[in-house]
């Protein structure tokens, strides 16, 4: 289990194998386990979709990036 901090103090958990996603359509963030992912992509590399509005390109949002990782 990870754990991170976003600049405005929300902390999420992320459990192993996962990461910290966020969509920039609407602003959710959270691990990219509640993620769907699209396995059907000719290049081999998924999609990560928001599991709120179902945009893709949730791992690479904007406001996960600014995440720092909380060490204990
Ligand atoms: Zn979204």
């Amino acid at each position: 289990m990870t754990r991170y901090r976003l600049p405005d103090g929300r902390t999420f958990s992320v459990n192993e194998t996962f990461y910290l996603a966020s969509c920039d359509r609407c602003g959710w963030v959270g691990s990219t386990e509640k993620c769907g992912t699209d396995v059907n992509t000719d290049a081999g590399d998924s999609n990560v979709y928001c599991p709120k509005c179902h945009a893709a390109g949730a791992d690479c949002g904007k406001v996960a990036e600014t995440a720092v990782e909380i060490t204990p």
